[in-house]
């Protein structure tokens, strides 16, 4: 098997770099974040993969597919195709479930189809996305949705005063005149002064509100809203979108089928007293133990099959799922797992697999069952690319790929290549890392009080009363499925939703035209002295306002609208995408205009401004890990993990308040881990309280208090397995964390 080579690669930051990657071996990309990995394994070597896979299909097919763009690379030899199996959201909609993504669901039909009671068949009538299986009451989701009508209408008010609160519909507007203009209503009057006919009328288009609408523009509001927020699948929508349509939308259990989503046809076929979704509310433990039963019956190799994927599944860390789950509603790690799951199921061979952070989520029992799953991969004949920063992981690697010495410009070299062992002797940040932990807290600070949670039974949780200490840095840990995140992001902070900021990885609300120095604040500062030092206005620094290029408008890119398909965008040729006029450009701080001020990473700018107040902001940035940024880089164009620590940045000058955060150290390199810790220190010594969730154990060892929900993950969990210091957690705690901890503490 020859080597993949690459030669003279220079994408992003790479610094005109070489070297090979051994075939079906697992190979693992470490260094600091913004050393370079993605560059390599994500921009360059699944990029091109792609893009020559791509290039083989007809130009029509061509048009439709993701464009990658080619990597600035002298050239790659020996590529397979390759699978990326990231973090991004499995998406789909109500109708997209553990079960349909796996494909077990699809297997568990077959068997019912052939060994199911009274017989049905055929094995279509068994899915409940198709007319002859669903429920019809519920069309097959397991639940009715119904636009609540208070939440869209202000009764208070009349047409004129916008009694519809949807800002599309303030008073003057497009779809306000298709209801004023109409002809039907009286616009001075109230909503709750109208007859019944006349709300009829408003909501449902006729006046007994079932009829022929009267007037086919004026469709009723709560129809249009039904068709806008129901039957269309928002999981592709901002999460400010989605979060405002839930809002808008009651949900229950649909009282047909109970949640089951079939229709009684499909129900009343069992195989051992159960029925097909009898299976699909299970935890896919307990799916095993009842297919295991059922595995010499005349069907028997298929249940094998079948089982075999309730293993994979639970091999890699899910066994708390059950079938029925909808895929939007899983975590990130998760839906990696899930993706990872499918192609473990696949006979394909001789493929490049790219594994982005796979331990994200993951306690390290859940890391050393994952690993095997990626050794199994490779001895399939596989090629197994990974970038990780969890110890765990590097450890199985054959082959260590090390990008660093730093990051941005002070990366993008290879520092070391090797296998594990060359890597503890190798004299680089991830050489000396792997070899250094951290130890025990010994002096936890005193809580200054605590916020309670009492009777908590969301999702898994077995009523549980814990107390969230104040003042003082606590971790929360557990396996996968054990109740951290419903305890935390949702229990603890919805009850306490005014006290508390929560940090996640989410994505940013602000416009799309966001940078560091606009989202922390300090743009406004740059600008200030660009003005001051060349005697203009501070307008003029800004592209979406005096400074704009004429040609563009600021955008830095120029649209050509096509009908029926995705614009063509091309770089703006009058100001080559840096959305400046020239005279914006012609001004300069320290031999620097506005756009190469802009183009500094955190830690170059650091040398070039003395402002006060930049250079806080710019502090702050070192702090939490972003040095490597430039101050102009859009907001994006951030990973997860950046975004959370970002947002960190943004909210570190505060005082007194409670900072809630999900796995942290995400995409942080383990040196990186230790600068992250030295802040979270100064953050409580400033007098503010930390709530993470972590699985991380260095985090773990510096806690002041964790809190250990277990014992298992899903129905095994739930409760509170452990709570004290570290030391004491260390010394008489018998639950999986303290095991782990234990083990890293030897
Ligand atoms: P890592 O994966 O090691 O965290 P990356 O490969 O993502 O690092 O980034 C390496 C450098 O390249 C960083 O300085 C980053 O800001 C820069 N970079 C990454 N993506 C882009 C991009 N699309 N355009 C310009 N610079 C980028
Ligand atoms: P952790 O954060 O410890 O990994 P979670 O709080 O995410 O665990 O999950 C705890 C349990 O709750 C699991 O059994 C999980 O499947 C279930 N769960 C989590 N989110 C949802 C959801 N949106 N709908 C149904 N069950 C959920
Ligand atoms: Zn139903
Ligand atoms: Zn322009």
């Amino acid at each position: 098997m020859a080597d993949i080579i690459v030669q003279g690669l220079t994408q992003n930051n790479l610094k005109h770099v070489t070297f090979q990657i051994p075939k079906e071996k697992i190979t693992v990309f470490t260094g600091v974040s913004g050393s370079g990995k993605s560059s390599i394994v994500f921009d360059t070597i699944a990029a091109e993969s792609q893009r020559q896979m791509n290039a083989a299909y007809p130009a029509f097919v061509r048009s439709r597919l993701p464009k990658y763009p080619k990597p600035a690379v002298e050239r790659i030899d020996n590529l397979t195709a390759s699978v990326v199996v990231d973090q991004s959201p499995l998406g789909g909609n109500a109708r997209s479930t553990v079960g349909t993504i796996s494909g077990l669901y699809a297997s568990l039909r077959l068997l019912f189809s052939r060994a199911g009671q009274p017989y049905v068949g055929p094995a279509s009538s068994f899915s409940f996305n198709d007319p002859n299986g669903m429920c019809k009451t519920c069309s097959g989701l397991g639940k009715i949705t119904k636009v609540k009508v208070e939440a869209i209408l202000d009764v208070d008010k009349s047409w004129n005063q916008g009694c519809v609160k949807d800002s599309l519909y303030r008073p003057g507007s497009w779809y306000w005149k298709q209801y004023a203009q109409s002809g039907l209503f009286d616009l001075d009057k109230p909503v709750k002064a109208y007859s019944s006919e006349e709300y009829n009328l408003l909501l449902y288009g006729s006046r007994d509100g079932c009829g022929e609408p009267e007037n086919p523009k004026v469709t009723g509001l709560f129809h249009k809203y039904t068709k806008t927020l129901l039957n269309r699948d928002i999981s592709s929508k901002s999460r400010h979108t989605q979060i405002k349509s839930q809002n808008l939308i009651d949900e229950m259990e649909c009282t047909d089928c109970h949640g089951k989503r079939l229709n009684e046809a499909a129900l009343s076929c069992k195989i051992q007293g159960y029925s097909i979704a009898d299976l699909c509310e299970m935890e896919l433990t307990r799916l095993r133990e009842v297919l295991e039963k059922m595995r010499d019956s005349k069907v028997g190799v298929l249940v094998e099959t079948i089982i075999e994927g309730v293993d994979r599944m639970i091999e890699i860390g899910l066994p708390y799922l059950h079938l029925n789950r909808e895929t939007p509603s899983l975590s990130g790690g998760e839906a990696q797992r899930l993706k990872l799951v499918r192609y473990m199921g696949s006979s394909l061979t001789g493929m490049t697999y790219i594994f982005d952070e796979p331990s994200t989520g993951m306690h390290p029992r859940d890391v050393y069952r994952m690993n095997n799953l990626l050794r199994k991969l490779r001895d399939k004949g596989n090629t197994v690319l990974v970038v990780e920063h969890d110890r765990d992981v590097i450890s199985i690697a054959d082959y260590v790929i090390d990008v660093g010495p730093e990051a941005g410009q002070n990366g993008g070299q290879i520092v070391f290549a090797g296998n594990y062992e060359e890597l503890l002797q190798s004299d680089t940040l991830t050489g000396k890392a792997m070899l250094r932990t951290l130890p025990l807290k010994q002096k936890p600070r005193k809580p200054a009080g605590s916020l309670p949670i009492r009777d908590a039974c969301l999702h898994n949780l077995k009523h549980i009363d814990v107390d969230i200490p104040l003042g003082i840095m606590t971790v929360v840990t557990g396996v996968a499925g054990s109740g951290k995140s419903t305890l935390i992001s949702k229990v603890f902070a919805s009850q306490y939703e005014k006290d508390i900021v929560m940090v996640d990885q989410g994505p940013i609300t602000a416009t799309n035209r966001s940078t560091p120095a606009s989202y922390l604040g300090f743009f406004d500062e740059i600008r200030k002295l660009l003005a001051r030092e060349n005697g203009k206005q501070e307008s003029l620094f800004s592209f979406n306002s005096a400074g704009a290029c004429p040609v563009c408008g600021g955008k830095g890119v120029i649209l050509t609208e096509l009908a029926f398909m995705d614009p063509i965008v091309t770089e703006c040729e009058a100001c080559q995408g840096v959305r400046y006029n020239e005279e914006a450009l012609a001004c300069t701080y320290k031999g620097r205009n506005i756009v190469e001020l802009l183009g500094l990473t955190a830690s170059q700018a650091m040398e070039v401004f003395d402002e006060p107040k930049i250079k806080r902001r710019l502090n702050v940035m070192r702090q939490v890990g972003l040095s490597y940024l430039t101050l102009g880089q859009p907001l994006s164009t951030l990973s997860g993990g950046e975004r959370q620590r970002i947002k960190l940045a943004k909210n570190l000058g505060k005082k007194g308040s409670i900072i809630v955060m999900d796995e942290p150290t995400t995409g942080l390199h383990m040196s990186d881990i230790e600068n992250l810790l030295k802040l979270f220190d100064t953050i409580v010594s400033r007098g503010n309280t930390l709530v993470v969730i972590e699985h991380n154990l260095d985090v773990m060892k510096q806690a002041d208090w964790i809190i250990d929900i277990g014992p298992d993950g899903g129905n095994k969990g739930g409760q509170v397995v452990f709570t004290g210091t570290p030391m004491e957690m260390v010394s008489t705690a018998e639950t999986l964390t303290a095991d782990s901890l234990r083990g890293s503490c030897s």
